[in-house]
Protein backbone atom coordinates (compact mmCIF):
# COMPACT_ATOMS: atom_id res chain seq x y z
CA UNK A 1 0.00 0.00 0.00
CA UNK A 2 1.27 3.44 -0.44
CA UNK A 3 0.25 6.36 0.94
CA UNK A 4 0.84 9.92 -0.13
CA UNK A 5 2.53 11.68 2.27
CA UNK A 6 3.18 15.62 1.77
CA UNK A 7 6.40 16.60 1.96
CA UNK A 8 8.39 17.55 5.19
CA UNK A 9 7.34 20.83 6.63
CA UNK A 10 10.01 22.41 9.11
CA UNK A 11 9.19 22.41 12.87
CA UNK A 12 8.58 25.60 13.80
CA UNK A 13 10.92 27.54 15.44
CA UNK A 14 11.38 29.58 18.41
CA UNK A 15 12.15 32.97 18.66
CA UNK A 16 14.03 34.06 22.32
CA UNK A 17 14.11 37.91 23.09
CA UNK A 18 17.41 38.29 25.23
CA UNK A 19 18.40 41.04 27.36
CA UNK A 20 21.91 41.67 26.14
CA UNK A 21 22.45 44.21 29.28
CA UNK A 22 23.69 47.26 29.45
CA UNK A 23 27.40 46.77 27.51
CA UNK A 24 29.96 44.99 30.16
CA UNK A 25 29.67 41.34 28.60
CA UNK A 26 29.66 40.05 32.25
CA UNK A 27 26.07 41.60 32.39
CA UNK A 28 23.95 39.13 30.37
CA UNK A 29 22.01 36.65 32.67
CA UNK A 30 22.83 32.89 32.37
CA UNK A 31 19.87 32.73 30.96
CA UNK A 32 20.80 34.66 28.05
CA UNK A 33 23.91 33.09 27.73
CA UNK A 34 22.68 29.01 27.42
CA UNK A 35 20.15 30.33 25.01
CA UNK A 36 23.35 32.33 23.11
CA UNK A 37 25.07 29.60 23.44
CA UNK A 38 22.29 27.09 21.49
CA UNK A 39 21.31 29.75 18.87
CA UNK A 40 21.25 28.72 15.13
CA UNK A 41 20.24 32.20 14.38
CA UNK A 42 21.39 35.15 16.48
CA UNK A 43 19.71 38.82 15.12
CA UNK A 44 21.66 41.58 17.43
CA UNK A 45 21.37 45.33 17.51
CA UNK A 46 23.91 48.21 18.03
CA UNK A 47 23.59 48.57 21.50
CA UNK A 48 24.55 44.96 22.50
CA UNK A 49 27.66 43.84 22.90
CA UNK A 50 29.34 41.98 19.82
CA UNK A 51 31.36 40.45 22.60
CA UNK A 52 28.55 38.10 23.42
CA UNK A 53 28.21 36.47 19.94
CA UNK A 54 31.89 34.92 21.28
CA UNK A 55 29.14 32.19 23.19
CA UNK A 56 27.09 31.78 19.73
CA UNK A 57 27.92 27.94 18.08
CA UNK A 58 30.18 28.03 15.34
CA UNK A 59 28.62 28.06 11.65
CA UNK A 60 25.44 29.59 13.36
CA UNK A 61 23.80 32.64 11.11
CA UNK A 62 24.99 36.11 12.81
CA UNK A 63 22.36 39.11 11.20
CA UNK A 64 23.45 42.63 12.24
CA UNK A 65 20.25 43.95 12.44
CA UNK A 66 21.80 47.84 13.41
CA UNK A 67 19.45 50.51 14.68
CA UNK A 68 21.67 53.34 15.77
CA UNK A 69 20.43 56.30 17.22
CA UNK A 70 20.04 59.12 14.34
CA UNK A 71 18.47 57.07 11.95
CA UNK A 72 21.33 54.64 10.61
CA UNK A 73 19.26 51.95 10.14
CA UNK A 74 20.67 48.64 8.69
CA UNK A 75 16.68 47.30 9.10
CA UNK A 76 13.56 48.86 9.68
CA UNK A 77 11.52 48.00 12.48
CA UNK A 78 8.84 46.33 10.16
CA UNK A 79 12.11 44.73 8.85
CA UNK A 80 13.39 42.93 11.68
CA UNK A 81 9.66 41.70 12.86
CA UNK A 82 9.59 40.18 9.35
CA UNK A 83 12.91 39.03 9.56
CA UNK A 84 12.12 36.91 13.23
CA UNK A 85 8.56 35.25 11.69
CA UNK A 86 10.49 34.17 8.58
CA UNK A 87 13.59 32.62 10.54
CA UNK A 88 11.08 31.00 12.93
CA UNK A 89 9.01 29.77 10.36
CA UNK A 90 12.17 27.66 8.83
CA UNK A 91 12.43 25.97 11.42
CA UNK A 92 15.31 27.97 13.77
CA UNK A 93 16.23 28.71 16.86
CA UNK A 94 16.62 32.59 17.16
CA UNK A 95 17.76 34.46 19.42
CA UNK A 96 17.43 38.04 19.25
CA UNK A 97 19.95 39.45 20.91
CA UNK A 98 18.97 43.48 22.87
CA UNK A 99 20.36 46.53 24.34
CA UNK A 100 19.88 46.63 28.04
CA UNK A 101 16.47 44.89 28.70
CA UNK A 102 14.20 43.88 25.65
CA UNK A 103 11.29 45.77 27.42
CA UNK A 104 12.64 49.16 28.34
CA UNK A 105 12.23 51.21 25.34
CA UNK A 106 13.54 48.69 23.41
CA UNK A 107 10.61 47.67 21.04
CA UNK A 108 10.53 44.18 22.44
CA UNK A 109 7.09 43.96 22.25
CA UNK A 110 6.48 45.39 18.90
CA UNK A 111 8.16 41.87 18.06
CA UNK A 112 6.26 39.72 19.90
CA UNK A 113 3.12 41.27 19.08
CA UNK A 114 4.07 40.13 15.26
CA UNK A 115 5.53 36.43 16.75
CA UNK A 116 2.20 36.02 18.54
CA UNK A 117 0.37 36.95 15.38
CA UNK A 118 1.87 34.39 13.41
CA UNK A 119 1.69 31.59 15.80
CA UNK A 120 5.29 31.46 16.51
CA UNK A 121 6.58 30.41 20.21
CA UNK A 122 8.58 32.57 21.94
CA UNK A 123 10.36 33.65 24.90
CA UNK A 124 11.59 36.96 26.57
CA UNK A 125 14.67 36.78 28.95
CA UNK A 126 15.31 40.53 30.98
CA UNK A 127 17.89 42.14 30.85
CA UNK A 128 20.26 44.52 33.22
CA UNK A 129 18.65 47.92 31.62
CA UNK A 130 21.04 50.63 30.79
CA UNK A 131 19.40 53.20 33.37
CA UNK A 132 20.71 50.96 36.17
CA UNK A 133 24.06 49.91 35.44
CA UNK A 134 24.67 53.60 34.55
CA UNK A 135 23.58 54.73 37.73
CA UNK A 136 25.42 52.36 39.04
CA UNK A 137 28.76 52.17 37.10
CA UNK A 138 28.70 56.09 37.55
CA UNK A 139 28.41 55.60 41.61
CA UNK A 140 24.68 56.85 41.90
CA UNK A 141 22.22 54.74 43.79
CA UNK A 142 18.84 55.69 42.20
CA UNK A 143 16.78 55.27 45.53
CA UNK A 144 18.61 56.25 48.65
CA UNK A 145 16.16 56.10 51.85
CA UNK A 146 17.06 59.68 52.80
CA UNK A 147 17.00 60.86 49.35
CA UNK A 148 14.31 59.71 47.26
CA UNK A 149 11.79 56.57 47.36
CA UNK A 150 10.77 56.99 43.64
CA UNK A 151 12.54 56.71 40.32
CA UNK A 152 11.02 57.27 36.88
CA UNK A 153 12.23 55.75 33.38
CA UNK A 154 11.61 58.51 30.53
CA UNK A 155 12.27 58.29 27.06
CA UNK A 156 13.45 61.93 26.06
CA UNK A 157 12.92 60.35 22.26
CA UNK A 158 9.63 62.31 22.45
CA UNK A 159 10.48 66.19 21.96
CA UNK A 160 8.93 67.92 25.64
CA UNK A 161 7.79 70.82 23.28
CA UNK A 162 6.06 69.06 21.18
CA UNK A 163 1.75 69.98 21.71
CA UNK A 164 1.16 66.58 22.57
CA UNK A 165 3.33 64.84 25.02
CA UNK A 166 2.54 61.41 25.87
CA UNK A 167 4.78 62.42 29.15
CA UNK A 168 3.41 64.51 31.55
CA UNK A 169 6.24 66.54 32.41
CA UNK A 170 4.25 68.83 34.23
CA UNK A 171 3.23 65.54 36.79
CA UNK A 172 7.53 63.94 36.55
CA UNK A 173 8.85 67.51 37.73
CA UNK A 174 8.15 67.26 41.21
CA UNK A 175 6.20 63.31 41.24
CA UNK A 176 9.66 62.03 41.20
CA UNK A 177 12.48 61.38 43.05
CA UNK A 178 15.32 60.41 40.27
CA UNK A 179 13.92 60.65 36.80
CA UNK A 180 16.81 58.66 34.50
CA UNK A 181 15.86 59.39 30.75
CA UNK A 182 16.52 57.55 28.11
CA UNK A 183 17.54 58.53 24.10
CA UNK A 184 17.60 62.56 25.65
CA UNK A 185 20.86 64.16 23.98
CA UNK A 186 19.04 65.77 21.76
CA UNK A 187 16.18 67.31 23.61
CA UNK A 188 18.15 67.94 25.96
CA UNK A 189 17.51 71.77 26.82
CA UNK A 190 13.63 71.12 25.93
CA UNK A 191 13.86 68.40 28.73
CA UNK A 192 15.79 70.37 31.40
CA UNK A 193 13.89 73.61 30.32
CA UNK A 194 10.56 72.21 31.13
CA UNK A 195 11.17 70.67 34.13
CA UNK A 196 12.18 73.86 35.64
CA UNK A 197 9.27 75.44 34.62
CA UNK A 198 7.26 72.79 36.39
CA UNK A 199 8.69 73.67 39.29
CA UNK A 200 11.91 71.54 39.74
CA UNK A 201 14.41 73.53 41.32
CA UNK A 202 17.57 74.57 38.97
CA UNK A 203 20.14 73.46 41.17
CA UNK A 204 18.78 69.47 41.32
CA UNK A 205 21.94 67.71 40.51
CA UNK A 206 21.94 65.93 37.04
CA UNK A 207 24.39 63.53 35.50
CA UNK A 208 24.63 62.06 32.45
CA UNK A 209 26.76 58.86 31.34
CA UNK A 210 27.84 57.78 27.77
CA UNK A 211 28.42 53.77 26.93
CA UNK A 212 27.51 53.24 30.51
CA UNK A 213 29.57 49.60 32.07
CA UNK A 214 31.88 49.77 29.34
CA UNK A 215 35.86 50.96 29.38
CA UNK A 216 34.74 53.55 27.25
CA UNK A 217 31.95 54.91 29.83
CA UNK A 218 32.17 59.01 30.14
CA UNK A 219 30.28 60.74 32.98
CA UNK A 220 29.62 64.49 33.57
CA UNK A 221 27.94 66.47 36.26
CA UNK A 222 25.95 69.69 36.48
CA UNK A 223 22.15 70.71 37.63
CA UNK A 224 19.62 70.91 35.77
CA UNK A 225 20.60 74.74 35.03
CA UNK A 226 24.09 73.94 33.71
CA UNK A 227 24.22 70.20 32.05
CA UNK A 228 23.28 71.82 28.58
CA UNK A 229 26.62 73.70 28.72
CA UNK A 230 28.90 70.94 30.24
CA UNK A 231 27.34 68.18 27.62
CA UNK A 232 27.72 70.48 25.01
CA UNK A 233 31.78 71.63 26.20
CA UNK A 234 32.11 67.63 27.02
CA UNK A 235 31.05 66.70 23.48
CA UNK A 236 29.27 64.10 24.85
CA UNK A 237 26.92 62.26 22.22
CA UNK A 238 24.36 59.49 22.54
CA UNK A 239 24.39 56.36 23.71
CA UNK A 240 23.97 58.31 27.20
CA UNK A 241 21.47 58.15 30.15
CA UNK A 242 20.54 61.52 31.99
CA UNK A 243 19.95 61.17 35.57
CA UNK A 244 18.28 63.82 37.07
CA UNK A 245 17.57 63.76 40.83
CA UNK A 246 19.30 64.46 44.43
CA UNK A 247 20.73 60.83 44.47
CA UNK A 248 23.23 62.17 41.78
CA UNK A 249 25.01 63.90 44.92
CA UNK A 250 25.94 60.41 45.96
CA UNK A 251 28.93 59.87 43.48
CA UNK A 252 31.57 62.03 44.88
CA UNK A 253 31.55 59.08 47.63
CA UNK A 254 30.49 56.01 45.59
CA UNK A 255 32.14 56.20 42.43
CA UNK A 256 33.93 53.38 41.54
CA UNK A 257 34.21 52.36 38.22
CA UNK A 258 36.14 55.19 36.94
CA UNK A 259 38.47 55.05 39.68
CA UNK A 260 40.16 52.33 39.01
CA UNK A 261 44.08 52.58 38.35
CA UNK A 262 44.28 51.20 33.96
CA UNK A 263 40.75 52.69 33.57
CA UNK A 264 40.40 55.28 30.46
CA UNK A 265 43.55 53.39 29.36
CA UNK A 266 43.88 51.81 25.87
CA UNK A 267 46.36 48.90 26.14
CA UNK A 268 47.77 46.58 23.31
CA UNK A 269 48.21 43.34 24.60
CA UNK A 270 50.80 41.55 22.17
CA UNK A 271 50.58 38.27 24.10
CA UNK A 272 50.19 35.15 21.66
CA UNK A 273 46.37 34.33 21.27
CA UNK A 274 46.17 31.42 22.74
CA UNK A 275 48.09 32.82 25.92
CA UNK A 276 46.70 36.84 26.09
CA UNK A 277 43.15 36.14 27.93
CA UNK A 278 45.26 36.19 31.07
CA UNK A 279 47.06 39.53 30.92
CA UNK A 280 43.86 41.15 29.31
CA UNK A 281 41.63 39.62 32.09
CA UNK A 282 44.00 41.14 34.88
CA UNK A 283 44.26 44.51 33.32
CA UNK A 284 40.59 44.74 32.37
CA UNK A 285 39.73 44.00 36.00
CA UNK A 286 42.03 47.53 36.80
CA UNK A 287 39.50 49.23 34.62
CA UNK A 288 41.99 49.05 31.04
CA UNK A 289 40.39 48.70 27.64
CA UNK A 290 42.47 45.92 25.76
CA UNK A 291 43.23 45.69 22.34
CA UNK A 292 44.34 42.04 21.38
CA UNK A 293 46.69 41.89 18.55
CA UNK A 294 47.61 38.35 17.85
CA UNK A 295 51.16 38.58 17.06
CA UNK A 296 52.44 35.38 17.20
CA UNK A 297 50.37 31.97 15.78
CA UNK A 298 51.20 29.13 17.01
CA UNK A 299 51.54 25.88 14.80
CA UNK A 300 52.30 22.28 14.82
CA UNK A 301 55.92 21.59 13.07
CA UNK A 302 56.38 18.96 10.15
CA UNK A 303 58.45 16.89 11.72
CA UNK A 304 58.24 15.05 15.17
CA UNK A 305 61.32 12.41 14.65
CA UNK A 306 63.14 14.09 17.20
CA UNK A 307 60.96 14.48 19.55
CA UNK A 308 59.84 11.05 19.14
CA UNK A 309 62.99 9.38 19.69
CA UNK A 310 63.19 11.14 22.50
CA UNK A 311 60.41 10.10 24.36
CA UNK A 312 60.82 6.77 23.25
CA UNK A 313 63.95 7.17 25.00
CA UNK A 314 63.17 8.73 27.85
CA UNK A 315 64.53 7.15 30.69
CA UNK A 316 67.86 7.46 29.38
CA UNK A 317 67.41 11.71 30.11
CA UNK A 318 68.15 13.18 33.40
CA UNK A 319 66.24 16.14 32.96
CA UNK A 320 63.25 17.45 31.07
CA UNK A 321 62.59 21.01 30.65
CA UNK A 322 59.70 23.29 29.60
CA UNK A 323 60.17 27.14 28.60
CA UNK A 324 56.92 28.04 27.88
CA UNK A 325 53.19 26.62 28.02
CA UNK A 326 52.96 25.81 24.58
CA UNK A 327 56.00 23.73 24.84
CA UNK A 328 54.14 21.85 27.81
CA UNK A 329 51.06 21.31 25.79
CA UNK A 330 52.53 20.21 22.77
CA UNK A 331 54.64 18.16 24.01
CA UNK A 332 52.18 16.41 25.85
CA UNK A 333 50.12 16.06 23.03
CA UNK A 334 52.98 13.94 21.19
CA UNK A 335 53.06 11.71 23.86
CA UNK A 336 49.33 11.41 24.33
CA UNK A 337 49.90 10.76 19.97
CA UNK A 338 52.18 7.99 21.04
CA UNK A 339 50.40 6.05 23.44
CA UNK A 340 51.97 7.11 26.54
CA UNK A 341 50.43 9.72 29.40
CA UNK A 342 51.84 10.90 32.51
CA UNK A 343 53.37 7.73 33.99
CA UNK A 344 56.04 7.75 30.78
CA UNK A 345 58.17 10.42 31.75
CA UNK A 346 58.53 9.02 35.61
CA UNK A 347 61.91 8.32 35.58
CA UNK A 348 62.98 11.65 34.54
CA UNK A 349 63.38 14.70 36.39
CA UNK A 350 61.20 18.26 35.23
CA UNK A 351 62.54 21.39 35.43
CA UNK A 352 59.91 24.75 34.24
CA UNK A 353 61.16 28.17 33.96
CA UNK A 354 58.39 29.94 36.13
CA UNK A 355 55.04 29.79 37.79
CA UNK A 356 52.52 29.89 34.62
CA UNK A 357 54.64 26.90 33.08
CA UNK A 358 54.97 24.46 36.06
CA UNK A 359 50.74 25.37 36.77
CA UNK A 360 50.29 24.39 32.80
CA UNK A 361 52.07 21.44 33.48
CA UNK A 362 50.01 20.22 36.89
CA UNK A 363 46.97 19.96 34.65
CA UNK A 364 48.86 16.66 33.11
CA UNK A 365 49.53 15.44 36.71
CA UNK A 366 52.80 16.41 36.74
CA UNK A 367 55.00 18.45 39.66
CA UNK A 368 58.06 20.10 38.60
CA UNK A 369 61.25 19.19 40.80
CA UNK A 370 62.94 22.71 39.75
CA UNK A 371 61.67 26.29 39.69
CA UNK A 372 64.61 28.64 39.30
CA UNK A 373 64.81 31.66 41.45
CA UNK A 374 64.91 33.79 38.18
CA UNK A 375 62.03 33.02 35.79
CA UNK A 376 63.95 33.27 32.39
CA UNK A 377 66.24 30.85 30.29
CA UNK A 378 69.12 32.19 31.77
CA UNK A 379 68.15 31.58 35.20
CA UNK A 380 67.00 28.09 34.68
CA UNK A 381 70.62 27.61 33.30
CA UNK A 382 72.16 28.80 36.01
CA UNK A 383 69.63 26.86 38.69
CA UNK A 384 70.26 23.90 36.53
CA UNK A 385 74.11 24.36 36.48
CA UNK A 386 74.37 24.43 40.58
CA UNK A 387 72.62 20.88 40.42
CA UNK A 388 75.94 19.49 39.04
CA UNK A 389 74.79 18.55 34.97
CA UNK A 390 77.94 17.45 33.90
CA UNK A 391 77.39 14.23 31.86
CA UNK A 392 73.50 14.85 31.87
CA UNK A 393 71.49 14.42 29.09
CA UNK A 394 68.94 16.66 28.74
CA UNK A 395 66.07 17.28 26.50
CA UNK A 396 64.55 20.63 25.50
CA UNK A 397 61.02 20.62 23.73
CA UNK A 398 60.65 23.84 22.50
CA UNK A 399 59.51 26.33 19.43
CA UNK A 400 61.28 25.26 16.12
CA UNK A 401 62.71 28.84 16.55
CA UNK A 402 64.13 30.38 19.90
CA UNK A 403 66.53 31.94 21.94
CA UNK A 404 69.66 30.23 22.67
CA UNK A 405 70.78 31.21 25.80
CA UNK A 406 69.43 28.00 28.02
CA UNK A 407 70.71 25.44 25.89
CA UNK A 408 74.38 27.00 25.29
CA UNK A 409 75.08 27.60 29.03
CA UNK A 410 73.62 23.98 29.46
CA UNK A 411 76.04 22.51 26.91
CA UNK A 412 79.04 24.66 28.23
CA UNK A 413 78.41 23.07 31.68
CA UNK A 414 79.19 19.99 30.09
CA UNK A 415 75.18 18.26 29.48
CA UNK A 416 74.58 16.82 26.55
CA UNK A 417 71.25 18.82 24.90
CA UNK A 418 68.01 17.71 22.95
CA UNK A 419 66.32 20.34 21.23
CA UNK A 420 62.91 18.90 20.31
CA UNK A 421 61.21 21.09 18.20
CA UNK A 422 57.38 20.62 19.32
CA UNK A 423 55.78 24.16 17.41
CA UNK A 424 56.21 26.91 15.67
CA UNK A 425 55.82 30.39 16.09
CA UNK A 426 54.38 32.12 12.43
CA UNK A 427 54.58 35.89 12.69
CA UNK A 428 52.13 37.57 11.49
CA UNK A 429 50.74 38.54 8.16
CA UNK A 430 51.33 42.48 6.72
CA UNK A 431 50.61 45.64 8.42
CA UNK A 432 48.11 46.56 10.63
CA UNK A 433 46.40 49.95 9.76
CA UNK A 434 43.88 50.36 12.30
CA UNK A 435 46.75 49.59 14.67
CA UNK A 436 49.16 52.24 13.10
CA UNK A 437 46.61 54.64 12.91
CA UNK A 438 45.72 54.77 16.55
CA UNK A 439 49.59 54.86 17.39
CA UNK A 440 49.42 58.11 15.17
CA UNK A 441 46.80 59.57 16.60
CA UNK A 442 48.05 58.24 19.97
CA UNK A 443 44.74 57.02 21.45
CA UNK A 444 46.92 54.03 22.47
CA UNK A 445 48.56 54.63 26.31
CA UNK A 446 50.21 51.41 26.03
CA UNK A 447 51.70 48.71 24.57
CA UNK A 448 52.43 45.17 26.55
CA UNK A 449 55.56 42.78 25.60
CA UNK A 450 55.91 39.64 26.72
CA UNK A 451 58.59 37.40 24.79
CA UNK A 452 61.46 38.78 22.54
CA UNK A 453 59.29 37.14 19.50
CA UNK A 454 56.22 39.51 20.63
CA UNK A 455 58.63 42.69 20.13
CA UNK A 456 59.60 41.36 16.47
CA UNK A 457 56.17 40.50 15.42
CA UNK A 458 54.75 43.97 16.49
CA UNK A 459 57.20 45.78 14.73
CA UNK A 460 56.37 43.21 11.37
CA UNK A 461 52.76 44.43 12.42
CA UNK A 462 53.51 48.49 12.44
CA UNK A 463 55.78 48.24 9.52
CA UNK A 464 57.53 51.50 10.03
CA UNK A 465 59.26 52.68 7.42
CA UNK A 466 62.91 53.65 8.80
CA UNK A 467 63.49 54.82 12.59
CA UNK A 468 62.21 58.19 12.01
CA UNK A 469 59.03 56.68 11.68
CA UNK A 470 59.16 54.32 14.43
CA UNK A 471 59.94 57.14 16.68
CA UNK A 472 56.86 59.37 15.83
CA UNK A 473 54.73 55.98 15.63
CA UNK A 474 55.45 54.79 19.08
CA UNK A 475 57.17 58.08 20.92
CA UNK A 476 53.42 59.23 22.62
CA UNK A 477 53.36 55.15 23.89
CA UNK A 478 54.12 53.72 27.14
CA UNK A 479 55.98 50.49 26.69
CA UNK A 480 56.03 47.36 29.65
CA UNK A 481 58.56 44.39 29.11
CA UNK A 482 57.70 41.75 31.08
CA UNK A 483 61.65 40.81 31.54
CA UNK A 484 65.28 41.66 30.85
CA UNK A 485 65.52 39.79 27.32
CA UNK A 486 62.33 40.93 26.36
CA UNK A 487 63.51 44.62 27.27
CA UNK A 488 66.62 43.81 25.23
CA UNK A 489 65.10 43.17 22.30
CA UNK A 490 63.21 46.59 22.59
CA UNK A 491 66.41 48.44 23.08
CA UNK A 492 68.08 46.67 20.14
CA UNK A 493 65.35 48.21 18.11
CA UNK A 494 65.98 51.34 19.27
CA UNK A 495 63.19 51.76 22.25
CA UNK A 496 62.57 52.66 25.41
CA UNK A 497 61.49 50.92 28.02
CA UNK A 498 59.17 52.31 30.55
CA UNK A 499 57.85 49.41 32.96
CA UNK A 500 59.70 46.27 33.52
CA UNK A 501 58.43 44.15 36.86
CA UNK A 502 61.08 43.17 39.30
CA UNK A 503 59.64 39.13 38.42
CA UNK A 504 58.87 38.10 35.63
CA UNK A 505 55.39 37.03 35.43
CA UNK A 506 52.05 38.36 34.00
CA UNK A 507 50.75 39.62 37.63
CA UNK A 508 54.03 41.10 38.81
CA UNK A 509 53.81 42.88 35.24
CA UNK A 510 50.11 43.89 35.73
CA UNK A 511 51.50 45.37 38.86
CA UNK A 512 53.90 47.34 37.80
CA UNK A 513 51.77 48.75 35.06
CA UNK A 514 48.87 49.88 37.81
CA UNK A 515 51.68 51.51 40.09
CA UNK A 516 52.67 52.82 36.70
CA UNK A 517 49.75 55.05 36.27
CA UNK A 518 48.45 55.27 39.91
CA UNK A 519 48.66 58.49 40.21
CA UNK A 520 49.23 59.80 37.12
CA UNK A 521 45.98 61.84 36.02
CA UNK A 522 43.95 61.56 32.63
CA UNK A 523 44.35 63.74 30.64
CA UNK A 524 40.78 63.80 28.98
CA UNK A 525 39.18 64.39 31.93
N1 LIG B 1 16.44 48.52 25.97
C1 LIG B 1 17.54 49.40 26.29
C2 LIG B 1 17.28 50.84 25.91
C3 LIG B 1 17.21 51.05 24.43
S1 LIG B 1 16.88 52.72 24.03
C4 LIG B 1 17.85 49.29 27.79
O1 LIG B 1 17.09 48.63 28.52
O2 LIG B 1 18.85 49.84 28.24
C5 LIG B 1 18.48 53.30 23.64
C6 LIG B 1 18.98 54.26 24.70
O3 LIG B 1 19.39 53.54 25.84
C7 LIG B 1 20.19 55.06 24.31
O4 LIG B 1 19.87 56.18 23.52
C8 LIG B 1 20.72 55.47 25.66
O5 LIG B 1 19.97 56.52 26.19
C9 LIG B 1 20.43 54.24 26.48
N2 LIG B 1 21.58 53.34 26.56
C10 LIG B 1 21.66 52.07 26.17
N3 LIG B 1 22.87 51.53 26.47
C11 LIG B 1 23.55 52.52 27.08
C12 LIG B 1 24.85 52.61 27.65
N4 LIG B 1 25.70 51.57 27.67
N5 LIG B 1 25.22 53.78 28.21
C13 LIG B 1 24.40 54.83 28.23
N6 LIG B 1 23.18 54.80 27.71
C14 LIG B 1 22.75 53.66 27.14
Amino acid sequence: MTTNASPPQPVPGKVYLVGAGPGDPGLITLRGKYLLERAEVVVYDYLANPKLLSYVPKGAQLIYAGKKGGGLHAFTQDGINKLLVQLAQEGKMVVRLKGGDPFIFGRGAEEIEELVGEGIDFEVVPGVTSATAAATYAGIPITHREYTASVAFVTGHEDPTKKFSNISWEKLATGAGTIVIYMGIKTLPSITQKLIDFGRSPDTPVAVVRWASTPQQRSVVGTLATICDVVAKADIKPPALVIVGEVVKLRSTIDWFEKRPLFGRRIVVTRTREQASDLMAQLEEHGAECLEYSTIHIEPVDDYRIVDEAIAGIAAHHWLLFTSLNAVTHFFQRLFALGYDSRHLAGTQIAVVGKATAEELLKYGVKADLLPDKFTGEGLAESLVRTEVKGNRILLPRALRASEILPEMLTDAGAQVTIAPVYRNVPPQGPKEELRDQLLEGSIDLVTFTSSSTVTNFLTLIDAADAGELHRLLDQVTIAAIGPITAGTLREHGLRVDIQPGRYTISDMVQAIVAHYRDKPRQDT
